[in-house]
């Protein structure tokens, strides 16, 4: 028999044959082998995995091939990792122009840890009733920066309720994974999907992250209007420590699209005559916002190197 991890309770597991929502508990007996041995925990909330009822137990027997899953190194320097969740549809990045204003390079890092790990992104700007009328034209820009490279914008409030039905609706038959800073409006955001969320939601602090049992601290939800949600706070913390310099680029989609016309291969798209990426950063093609996210990184992974 085959279900969805739905929490890591500590000692056991709670489990779900999703898309059904029947939570019951199950233990993992022996040793499930670790495929890396510095991941610290062997199962994450969205993995999928056999198990076999013993004397009326549910004991956990497989860990099924994950589709893709989100990772997160207790410091960038730390071997140490554990996976924060398996088999996500999608990952909604929260981010306000304002009230705490958006650092373009950080978006950019989490934007890049998500195509690094296969996983669709949705960019979420909120708290536009704040700042719509005065703020117009630096709506239109960042929209125009992040369409061309090709991710969905969803603007909303829970103020007016705006863009709310829309991730509602997108939310429906898929895990989605939900990330922002904190005071950027997750927590709200997620209470307004689902009021019957709102006492559960947003329990994690900061702090905790530091402690050593973090995974145990992420959970999935059903939403009653259909689908999940798994609320993650950690996301800030990705390293780009298992990305080579040659391949930051082919985490930016758009930028990926155009190197396909560079003269040299490979190509850094910083120097090289005949580089593609940069005509396109010229001719608009390419936003410089991005393609001096994209340097920001090259130029770190040199620090750490
Ligand atoms: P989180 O830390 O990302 O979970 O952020 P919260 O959901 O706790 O929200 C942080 C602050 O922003 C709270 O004071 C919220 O009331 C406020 N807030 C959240 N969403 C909105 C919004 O759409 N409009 C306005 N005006 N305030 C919001
Ligand atoms: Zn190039």
């Amino acid at each position: 028999m085959e279900a969805t991890v739905v929490k890591n309770a500590g000692s056991h597991y709670l489990l779900s044959p999703l898309p059904e929502w029947k939570v019951f508990p199950a233990v993992l007996r022996g040793k499930i082998r670790l495929k890396a041995s510095e991941i610290t925990n062997p199962i994450a909330v969205g993995d999928r995995v056999s198990y076999s009822m013993e004397d009326d137990t549910a004991v956990i027997t497989e860990i099924l091939p994950r589709r893709n899953y989100v990772i997160r190194r207790s410091t960038n320097l730390s071997r140490q990792a554990h996976i924060i969740a398996a088999n996500v549809d999608m990952a909604y990045i929260v981010v306000s122009l304002y009230f705490p204003e958006v650092k373009l390079p950080f978006l950019d890092r989490i934007l890049v840890t998500c195509e690094l790990y296969g996983i669709p992104a949705t960019i979420v700007l909120s708290k536009t009733d704040l700042y719509r009328e005065p703020a117009a034209e630096e709506i239109d820009h960042f929209r125009s920066i992040y369409e061309k490279a090709g991710y969905p914008i969803i603007e909303i409030s829970v103020k007016t309720g705006e863009g709310i039905d829309s991730i509602r609706k997108a939310c429906q038959g898929r895990v989605n994974l939900f990330s922002g800073e904190s005071g950027v409006g997750k927590s709200s955001l997620i209470k307004a999907l689902d009021p019957s969320l709102n006492p559960k939601i947003g329990t994690i602090s900061a702090a905790h992250l530091q402690g050593k049992h973090t995974t145990s601290l992420y959970e999935m939800y059903p939403l009653a209007s259909g689908g999940f949600v798994i609320d993650s706070p950690g996301i800030r913390g990705f390293g780009l420590v298992d990305v080579e310099k040659e391949e930051i680029a082919r985490y930016f989609p758009e930028m990926l699209k155009a190197a396909e016309g560079c003269r040299f291969t490979p190509c850094t798209h910083t120097h090289e005559p005949g580089c593609a990426v940069k005509a396109a950063v010229e001719e608009g093609l390419i936003a410089p916002e991005r393609y001096n996210s994209y340097l920001g990184m090259l130029e770190e992974d040199k620090k750490f190197r």
